[in-house]
């Protein structure tokens, strides 16, 4: 069960503010420093956008990412999300490229096309160091940020397969609809993370009425599949974050959405924001989620990427009472053997496409023929089986394209396999009919089985 605890995400520098207008963090360095001290502050989540260093002004190209993505990751366990909103002004196809890129274990995901008002910043700033911050504002009078649903169809399908998933960003009741139809239609997964954004112009207002109606029309569309956060822009930013915290949810804060600590008082960093937040949150009597802990709560695929705990559990909660066959077809053989092939035993929800087809013979009783085949886009990874369970004795045949080099040692739990035939010796054509198949090192295994052997505990052991 997830830990009841308040996820805090801090957005770090974005696109919309810009650097003449405060403590902004510009370059690699100063942006990864700034992660950093937010995450020592107790963000769990970074959102992070990358800048050109010189003059500030938001770079998309995932080259821009590398350096402080290299940073962040040898020095803390934060968890990283990248945008793919980018700025308003890019086309998705640039704005989704460093996701794609560098596949972090979380990328934002603007959820409608939305008026996207910064102009009303020109009242308040005057004077620019780079001519580009204020026609970039002006500019804004008619600017649509555009999310189409052809737009959005795009992100998922290049992003679903690296196993990311998403921070759904919803800025007015109609992006809850929308990623509702995006749920219907098997294109995202729960739990999902929903960003509701208040107070940015175009976009939902931050007053709590409005953010009881975006809670209310979630908790409608999506039941218990979704995990809530807030995020309200300019000085709404910690008003809608106590509301939502005392109301369960999480919390984004950051200089992206708002450059203030207090009335007329600019942020000196991040961090400050995550601990005024952080404050709030403990004064409410509510604890907040360390990085790990905000995998579990969301399922990112660190929290899932190998045979897991849960996925332990699940093998004991369903005893192997078909005695036909070595694993229930919807099982993974990864459960019962130990690295078949290169990891790919995963929870992780992206991962798809297997099929498979279970022959019995009625008349002999004992005999069943399962045939598979398996594709796994996150890991790159496509396997095929075929098993022929007959009596006592089990045949298995698997070749993948992603293998690591033979073992011929396997062993779990009550089960043990051999190597019999090395699978380039055993001219079996599948090389010829499965041209995806182009490096096959697996061999034919005869698997014993020794059913009276197998307890809760030798398998949970395994
Ligand atoms: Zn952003």
């Amino acid at each position: 069960m997830a830990p009841d605890k308040v996820i805090i995400s801090c957005a770090i520098t974005g696109s919309i503010h810009t650097p003449s207008m405060s403590h902004l963090p510009v370059t690699a360095a100063e942006i990864a420093a700034s992660a950093l001290g937010a995450a020592e502050a107790g963000a769990a989540i970074v959102h992070l956008h990358a800048r050109d260093p010189v003059d500030g002004r938001p770079d998309q190209r995932p080259e821009a990412f590398e350096p402080f993505l290299r940073v962040i990751k040898q020095s803390s366990n934060v968890v990283v999300n990248l945008t793919t909103g980018g700025s308003p002004y890019m086309s998705v196809e640039e704005r989704v490229k460093p996701a794609a890129v560098w596949k972090p274990e979380v990328a934002s995901l603007n959820m409608g096309s939305m008026n996207f008002g910064l102009f009303p910043m020109l009242k308040r700033y005057t004077s620019f160091k780079h001519g580009w911050e204020p026609a970039m504002l002006e500019a804004s009078h008619d600017l649509v940020f555009r999310n189409s649903f052809k737009d959005i169809r795009y992100a998922l399908d290049t992003l679903n397969g690296t196993g990311a998933r998403y921070e759904f960003e919803c800025y007015d009741t109609s992006h809850l609809h929308n990623l509702n139809y995006f749920w219907r239609k098997g294109l995202v997964q729960a739990p999902l993370f929903i960003q509701t954004c208040f107070g940015l112009l175009g976009g939902i207002g931050p007053h709590p009425e409005e953010v009881l109606h975006m809670r209310r029309t979630a908790d409608r569309l999506f039941g218990n599949d979704y995990r809530w956060s807030v995020l309200g822009a300019g000085a709404s930013q910690m008003n809608v974050a106590a509301q939502a915290a005392a109301m369960g949810g999480h919390v984004r804060v950051g200089l992206e959405d708002n450059l203030w600590i207090g009335k007329g008082q600019l942020a000196p960093s991040n961090a400050a924001q995550v601990t005024k937040v952080r404050q709030i949150i403990e004064g409410l009597g509510r604890e907040i989620a360390t990085p790990d802990e905000a995998r579990e709560i969301l399922s990112l695929k660190a929290a899932t990427g190998s045979v897991s705990d849960a996925a332990r559990i699940r093998i004991l909660e369903r005893p192997m009472t078909n005695k036909l066959a070595l694993s229930n077809p919807d099982e993974f053989l990864n459960h019962q053997f130990a690295l078949p092939h290169q990891v790919v035993a995963s929870s992780d929800p992206n991962w798809r496409e297997r099929y498979w087809i279970s022959i019995f013979d009625i008349q002999a009783k004992d005999t069943v023929l399962t045939l598979g085949v398996g594709k796994y886009p996150n890991r790159d990874v496509m396997d095929n089986y075929a098993i022929l369970s007959r009596g006592e004795k089990q045949r298995n045949l698997r070749a993948s394209r992603q293998l690591l080099p033979f073992n011929d040692q396997i062993f779990a739990g009550p089960f043990s396999v051999t190597l019999s035939i090395h699978y380039k010796r055993c001219g079996c054509g599948w090389r010829r009919t499965r041209p995806t198949l182009n490096t096959i090192s697996h061999g034919t295994a005869r698997l014993h089985r020794r059913w009276k052997a197998i307890t809760s505990r030798s398998i949970a052991d395994a």
